[in-house]
């Protein structure tokens, strides 16, 4: 069995059982075949927009034995989605990204009934973004691997979601269970912001942001 990362094992514990996924941006193919191998998926697809991932890849999926269950695809994001992917996984990428390969391939989002995703970077604004794409928040963890912490959100379908800006901030689902990661990132955060003010001349502008930035985390702490 491939040994996963952390981060892609909880990507992993989020597939539901039976779904056909695509797999966006999957460089070297390890999440995918580690979702055949263990039965999570019956089959999938695997994207990759650039040469030298996609030949990686490629060579995995061979590499696997399972290549008649796991295609390889040679595509930008979901431009070219197969219309029975079921599940959409966008792992490590930036935000900005996510979003922009969700909003280009919109018209085929038809059948998707879940996203997964870790990003990077922007994580309010997908959390907002996706939810208005006509998705709710069904799952997230929060977790930290090698000194780096990242949030992993489950989307599902869904008639019209309800949720504020600490939501969207924080999560709804990890701003209510306050795991010891979560108080952990947001606690180093202020730290982070007390250092930033005691210690360089910041224009008032970007301080009055800052105060407010802790007093919204002091809020959900
Ligand atoms: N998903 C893996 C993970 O989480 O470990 C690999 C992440 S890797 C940092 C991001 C991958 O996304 C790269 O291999 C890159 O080529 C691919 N990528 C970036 N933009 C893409 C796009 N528009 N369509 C398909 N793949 C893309």
């Amino acid at each position: 069995m491939l040994k996963l990362s952390l981060r892609l094992k909880t990507v992993f514990d989020m597939v539901p059982t039976g779904s056909v996924i695509a797999d966006v941006g999957s460089d070297h193919g390890k999440l995918i075949i580690s979702l055949f191998e263990q039965g999570i998926i019956s089959h999938g697809y695997a994207i990759e927009n650039k040469k030298g991932p996609f030949e990686r890849l490629t060579k995995a999926i061979e590499e696997s034995g399972f290549k008649e269950f796991i295609t390889p695809m040679f595509s930008d994001g979901i431009k070219e989605l197969p219309s029975d992917v079921g599940t959409i996984i966008l792992a490590g990428m930036g935000g900005n990204l996510v979003i922009s390969i969700l909003k280009d391939g919109q018209e085929k989002l038809k059948n998707v009934d879940t996203i997964i995703v870790d990003a990077h970077s922007c994580i309010p604004k997908i959390r907002k973004d996706i939810c208005d794409m006509g998705y709710a928040i069904a799952d997230e963890k929060i977790i930290k691997e090698e000194g780096i912490f990242y949030e992993i959100i489950k989307f599902v379908k869904a008639e019209k979601a309800f949720y504020g800006d600490n939501d969207f901030e924080f999560g709804p689902i990890l701003r209510n269970e306050k795991s010891a990661t979560f108080k952990e990132k947001y606690q180093s955060r202020i730290k982070e912001i007390d250092n930033l003010i005691s210690t360089s001349k910041i224009p008032t502008s970007r301080l009055s942001i800052l105060i407010k930035e802790k007093d919204r985390i002091k809020g959900v702490l």
